[in-house]
């Protein structure tokens, strides 16, 4: 069937014109109202038949000066700032294939269509860009959580939940889409999009209620409706845009211009046929001639000209296609945040803005899990090297990340902490530190299976990786990383957790002579593990990065199941089970991103000492930051009660926080968690208490690795046992137990009696008075004031002191 693109109309219905595709998968018995709706596909309708409807409407062929925007008849009291008359250079036909063009694309992600005032930043945005000269092409994902919704109502269909009917999302949906169009649009605009949603509403609830009745639905159907929230928002985006003076703009429905397929071999993903989508693309540019077009992300038409989507998280790639066709001069994604950070920042707390990468950097993030980007993406870009930069729609002047073929060399720039938009204290100063050495990010991919081939007969046989692989490829299950041992005596196959068994059955297929044979020994699967990946073009340039990476992992506690590298050394993977995930993330990221003495810091018993303690480190974190590059966190304060924690806590209101409602009832095993969080390169617990019961608690610290600094002395005092059984226990981890503060009130007397041992001295006699206290009684008390009182100044001489 041939295809041809149609002028986007808004508010005018989609041309009355049945499909016969569409009608085929409906089965036929689409009613003649689903067909008005669901004929949207330019697949489905032929340029003569589009030109007798646009001249039944009143436009004339071809394809109409239609499209020249209607000038808005009453322009509301704009809640955004008002944009100035903007110059339109009108060049029908234009020959988008040439190298740049005075287009820049712009996508905008659901996080930033979240309400009526996130679309008004949003055209403002655009606004802006029209005003700095060119062309703006905006690509728009759905409002927030729509798809998501509507996944959920089809779902909610098919399964006949008894906790939720599908009517009651699909009304949440109107109501999304119906406050938000009274937020943002004209009187006049609203009344003609509120029809056409509440007529693809309708439509829809025609779809779920036969899904609800077959109990299934099919792919076409389940596509046709995830991928109306794109049409939704694009609508009211480029009402709100024509609402302002002198905006000139057309909507386009990507369904009619964007040609996807089924990649072989790949279920569910769609690769863009730029050579047909192009033509399609022209043809629409030149009957839209304006300098400002919303686009639907996320949706397209596949092959035979059904609507389909991208996939979630599809609008990027969409945009990327869009930047590709038109040879944009810039890919602009603006999300929710400042940029690619170096991990999830929703994960890794000290996490920093990367300000520049390369595509495959980008792209190895994106493959590996990293949300803020469809894998996808870079494909298209990099045909052109069209530089792309991630921007925060909620600080549109901030710089971003840029992504573009190649990077210049690290810049050593520290991270350090400040505080931030949501009033935390993060590290917000942009850069990376001195020793990223060429780390450019972390990301994780979760919920993957291992499966182990294992066996003495692989050793030498050639053929075993391949014949795995092809297994594999057979039964659609996608290889996510593989190891295998030189010796060959076992292949490792990361494979999605959903795909596990099916992995299993195809590998005991393939390898059924070999397992008769006892060649391979077994084909067994370990469940419920995650993959950290570590990425960085310049990595491979620098020694020591492995070893720096399984030094972290270690130092936190994980096991490492498997790993791989990449003879690029763009990624080095490594295997660990589920639950490690975040600590491993946030392990691995410390050791690269932050500086290796920064330092969480607990403080159990804020008394006299304890008090003293926090007022000294109050004064001095600053200076020992930027004169010693010591980090300082503390991080929580235990009394006998209560515990309170902080990030870090604020040392000049340390009290009242621990008689604040944030405080809890003290746990010495969960305070110690908490200070231990492996984000944190070190941790340290300062007991300053005087109590038996907490130094009970230091052997299992110093086994986890957690510093003690005490002047505590029971540990010291105690039985011999526990006090070798200290010393043991700092071995594993090589922690550090310092009690310098045990003897002599502080004086340095156990550090020189150490050196002096280290050195070959030998003691033959130690004389001296090393209690603090008793040398003050030795030294004031002379019977002309009573005991107590003298002990009671030696307190006040302690505190002053
Ligand atoms: P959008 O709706 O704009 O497409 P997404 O939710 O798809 O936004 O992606 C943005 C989110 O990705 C951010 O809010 C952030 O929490 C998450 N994210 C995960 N990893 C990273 C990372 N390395 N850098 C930045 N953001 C990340
Ligand atoms: N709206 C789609 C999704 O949520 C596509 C996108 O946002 O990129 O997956
Ligand atoms: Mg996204």
């Amino acid at each position: 069937m041939s295809t041809s693109a149609h002028c986007s109309r808004f508010p005018a219905a989609r041309p009355h014109l049945p499909s016969p595709a569409y009608l085929q998968l409906a089965g036929g018995r689409l009613s003649s109202a689903m067909q008005t709706a669901f004929a949207p596909c330019p697949g489905m309708v032929s340029p003569a038949h589009q030109r007798a409807h646009l001249s039944r409407h009143g436009f004339t062929a071809p394809f109409a000066a239609a499209q020249r925007q209607r000038p808005v008849s009453a322009p509301r009291a704009p809640r955004c700032a008002q944009a100035s008359p903007v110059p339109v250079s009108v060049e029908p036909g234009d020959d988008p294939s040439r190298m740049t063009t005075d287009w820049s694309v712009h996508k905008f992600g659901g996080t930033s269509l979240a309400d009526g005032s996130r679309f008004c930043a949003v055209a403002d945005i655009i606004n802006d860009e029209m005003n700095s000269g060119g062309r703006v092409f905006a690509v728009v994902s759905a409002v927030g959580g729509v798809t998501n919704r509507l996944e959920r109502l089809v779902d909610a269909a098919v399964s006949h939940r008894p906790d939720v009917h599908y009517q009651e999302i699909l009304d949440e949906v109107r109501d999304i889409h119906d406050n938000l169009s009274k937020e943002t649009l004209t009187e006049d605009a609203r009344a003609a999009f509120m029809t056409t949603l509440n007529k693809n509403l309708s439509d829809i609830g025609d779809l779920l209620r036969a899904t609800w009745i077959a109990r299934s639905v099919s792919a076409r159907i389940r596509e046709l409706i995830v991928g109306h929230g794109e049409l939704w928002s694009a609508q009211i985006l480029w009402g709100l845009l024509r609402s302002r003076d002198n905006v000139v703009c057309s909507w386009m429905d990507a369904r009619d211009v964007l040609v996807a397929r089924e990649t072989e071999g790949t279920a569910n993903r769609r690769v863009v046929e730029l050579s047909r989508s192009d033509k399609l693309l022209r043809e629409w540019i030149r009957c839209n001639p304006t300098s400002v077009v919303v686009a639907t992300g996320f949706v397209c038409q596949d092959k035979e000209g059904v609507p389909s989507t991208l996939g979630r998280n599809g609008s990027d790639y969409s945009a990327a296609c869009f930047a590709n066709l038109l040879s944009a001069n810039e890919l602009n994604i603006w999300t929710d945040v400042d940029g690619v950070y170096s991990a999830d920042p929703r994960v890794v707390f000290d996490a920093i803005v990367i300000p520049d990468m390369s595509y495959k950097e980008a792209a190895e993030l994106a493959y590996f899990g990293a949300e803020i980007l469809h894998p996808d993406t870079m494909g298209p870009i990099m045909d052109k090297e069209i530089p792309m930069r991630i921007r925060n729609t909620f600080n549109a002047s901030g710089s971003g990340t840029t992504v573009r073929a190649t990077v210049e060399e690290d810049q050593p720039v520290v991270a350090a902490p400040g505080p931030s938009a949501d009033g935390l204290f993060r590290p917000r100063i942009v850069g990376r530190t001195a020793d990223a050495r060429g780390v450019k990010g972390f990301t994780t991919v979760s919920n993957i299976s291992i499966v182990n081939v294992e066996g003495t007969g692989m050793i030498g046989v050639p053929g075993i990786a391949s014949r795995a692989f092809q297994a594999l490829f057979s039964c659609n299950v996608s290889v996510i990383l593989i190891a295998q041992a030189s010796s060959e005596f076992s292949i490792c196959i990361a494979v999605p957790g959903s795909q596990d068994e099916e992995a299993v059955t195809a590998l005991k297929g393939a390898f059924r002579p070999e397992l008769m044979d006892g060649l391979i020994s077994s084909v067994a699967t370990v469940p419920d593990c995650s993959i950290l990946a570590m990425v960085g073009e310049q990595m491979q340039q620098r020694p020591g990065v492995s070893s720096r990476l399984f030094a972290s992992l270690t130092r936190a506690g994980v096991n490492i199941i498997a790993m791989a590298q990449g003879s690029s050394e763009h990624n080095i993977s490594v295997v660990v089970d589920a639950q490690s995930e975040s600590r491993a993330l946030r392990a691995a990221h410390a050791a690269f991103y932050l500086s290796d003495q920064t330092i969480s810091v607990g403080v159990i018993g804020p008394g006299v000492v304890g008090g003293a303690l926090l007022a000294q480190l109050e004064s001095q974190v600053k200076s020992l930051r930027e004169k010693f590059r010591v980090d300082l966190r503390v991080r929580g304060i235990a009394t006998s009660s209560r515990m309170v924690f902080g990030e870090p806590i604020d040392l000049g209101d340390w009290k009242a926080a621990l008689k604040g409602r944030s405080a809890k009832e003290v746990s010495l095993d969960d305070f110690a968690s908490y200070i231990q969080d492996t984000s944190l390169p070190h941790a340290v617990i300062c007991d300053c208490t005087a109590s038996e019961e907490v130094s009970k608690y230091y052997e299992s610290w110093l086994r986890k690795g957690i510093h003690i600094i005490t002047p505590n002395k029971k540990a010291n005092s105690g039985p011999l046992e526990y006090y070798l059984a200290l010393r043991e226990a700092q071995k594993r981890l090589n922690s550090h137990f310092f009690y310098e503060a045990n003897v002599g009130a502080g004086l340095p007397i156990i550090t020189s009696i150490r050196d002096l041992l280290r050195t070959g001295d030998q003691f033959l006699v130690i004389e001296g008075i090393f209690s603090g206290t008793l040398s003050f009684i030795f030294n004031e008390f002379d019977g002309s004031e009573p005991f107590q009182q003298c002990r009671a100044r030696e307190g006040e001489w302690l505190h002053r002191a």
